[in-house]
């Protein structure tokens, strides 16, 4: 229910009612609290590479729908600002100084992001301060701040990391802004997580407290694909790819010896996305774990009979699992108390090594010969550079930000539905994009790996029910499936 979405934040964020049923969920702009400022026509319209576009300029009123697919009589549901260049800007071009930082972990793509802010923002609306802050959010008031040009940021894009590191922790909104304020930046790019885009969007706040001519841009980093709304986030590609050579490898050692297993840990603290991708594409895997799915070890129908029976049939098996899958069951067997990082995250229990402890022991005790061989390539996946795919998403996603920063709005941006849209914060924050266990793409999976699914009647009509609450659906008679309603 949107009206009802986080009314604490209602003074940013101007939700409408269109006429088609629809509900706008509008972006802060800085005509919102500088009804006063000066407009600029956007330097684009002379720019010789975009004179052959028909239709350059987003129309002010275009929005993006987050559900393409409505039942009947259901309203239409919430729809996004279309991103784009603006017909007129709120920055001239001499006037912009802009920033760029990366927070939180490392995920393919992020020096591409980088790169084509630079030369997007120098080529396209020729500005000519740009700087970067060095290590995240601390960066902003605890080291120098560099100068990035289209020289100096010329192939990045073909190295892995981030060229102006990253960190955790250190978000001191006041004295963020407090810099912000005194090198006169008024376009901030912050590339980062959930974590990364709550700071971003605190930054946003008090920028508009202050009164401040500053527009925030974020671009939504995460390997693991579970930012809410967007249809998919940059990197992912690339570590689904790369996975494929872990689960190789691990299929080659288990296929070289008598009933080897191999055992690949992928990302994935919350949502299985690259597992269940990685899975799907490799063909070789016999056992798929992700959070959203809980399994059980022992019993009828459980993880190890399931890996006997594979075992006895094909003398070897791959198994994939998530980082976040199995941590109840972990917790409850180490009875370990929950460790936090810097930022706040949840330390996850090493679900990989545990698995194999567990799985060894339990051939030992049936006298069953075994090998296992463990595979964590996470940190392997993170550091590359991103593929083809993701490297042009990358500069899509940049160019949207550039647009919507020189047009006044302070956002984040992402692709939703297949079209590029500006999304206010607290919208992909508030929730966590999950596999859902009750949708097709999973069944896919469990009919593809021929996997227990683990869950009693009992739990699907539990996951069932959550959906419709989640979908706002009624609940549908029972023993009628949705896509036959
Ligand atoms: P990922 O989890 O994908 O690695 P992330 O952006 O979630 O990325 P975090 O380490 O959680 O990574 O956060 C990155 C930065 O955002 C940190 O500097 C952290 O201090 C800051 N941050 C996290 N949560 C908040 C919050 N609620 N408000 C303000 N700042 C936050
Ligand atoms: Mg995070």
């Amino acid at each position: 229910n949107a009206s009802s979405v986080s009314l604490a934040d209602a003074a940013y964020v101007k939700i409408s009612e269109g006429d088609f049923g629809y509900v706008l969920d509008d972006v802060p702009h800085l005509a919102d609290y500088l009804p006063d400022a000066p407009t600029y026509p956007n330097p684009l319209q002379d720019h010789p590479a975009y004179s052959t576009v028909r239709q350059y300029f987003v129309n002010e009123d275009d929005n993006v729908p987050q559900k393409v697919v409505v039942q009947k009589n259901s309203r239409r549901g919430i729809h996004f600002r279309c991103a784009g260049p603006r017909q007129r800007v709120y920055f001239g071009s001499d006037e912009v100084k802009a920033c760029i930082v990366t927070c939180g972990g490392l995920c393919p793509g992020l020096n591409t992001v980088i790169r084509e802010l630079v030369c997007g923002l120098s080529h396209m609306y020729n500005v000519n301060k740009i700087y970067g802050i060095q290590n995240g959010y601390k960066g902003f008031y605890s080291s120098n701040y560099l100068t990035l040009t289209p020289k100096s940021v010329n192939d990045i894009h073909k190295r892995g990391g981030t060229i102006l590191g990253t960190s955790r922790g250190g978000h001191d909104t006041k004295k963020i802004v407090d810099n912000i304020q005194d090198r006169g930046i008024n376009q901030v790019y912050i590339i980062g997580g959930d974590g990364t885009q709550k700071g971003a969007y605190e930054i946003c706040k008090e920028i508009r407290k202050r009164g401040l001519k500053v527009s925030v841009a974020g671009i939504p980093k995460t390997i693991d694909n579970d930012i809410a709304i967007i249809d998919k986030s940059f990197g992912f590609d690339t570590a689904v790819e790369e996975a494929q050579r872990a689960i190789n490898s691990a299929h080659v050692e288990a296929c070289s010896a008598e009933n080897g297993i191999g055992l690949v840990k992928l990302m994935g603290r919350y949502s299985g996305f690259i597992a269940m991708y990685a899975t799907l594409a490799s063909r070789d895997v016999d056992c798929c774990l992700i959070p959203e799915s809980p399994f059980y070890m022992d019993g009828e129908g459980g993880l190890l009979q399931y890996i006997e029976k594979r075992l006895k049939e094909s003398k070897h098996m791959v198994i994939v699992v998530a980082e976040g899958a199995g941590q109840d069951l972990i917790a409850k067997s180490l009875a370990t108390s929950e460790q936090q990082d810097a930022s706040g995250n949840k330390l996850l229990l090493d679900i990989g090594l545990w698995l194999t402890h567990k799985i060894k022991d339990y051939f030992k005790i049936k006298k069953m010969e075994m090998t296992i061989k463990y595979i964590d390539p996470t940190y392997m996946i993170r550091a590359i550079p991103s593929n083809a795919s993701d490297n042009v998403y990358c500069t899509l996603l940049s160019h949207s930000a550039i647009h919507g920063a020189m047009a006044g709005y302070s956002c984040t941006v992402g692709i939703v539905n297949g079209r590029h849209a500006y999304i206010p914060f607290y919208r992909v924050t508030s929730t966590r994009n999950k596999v859902k266990i009750t949708d097709r793409m999973w069944a896919r999976l469990l009919s593809s790996t021929n996997q227990p699914s683990f869950l009693s009647p009992k739990d699907i009509d539990e996951a069932k029910e959550t959906d419709d609450r989640m979908a706002n659906r009624p609940p549908l008679p029972t023993g009628i499936s949705h896509h036959h309603a």
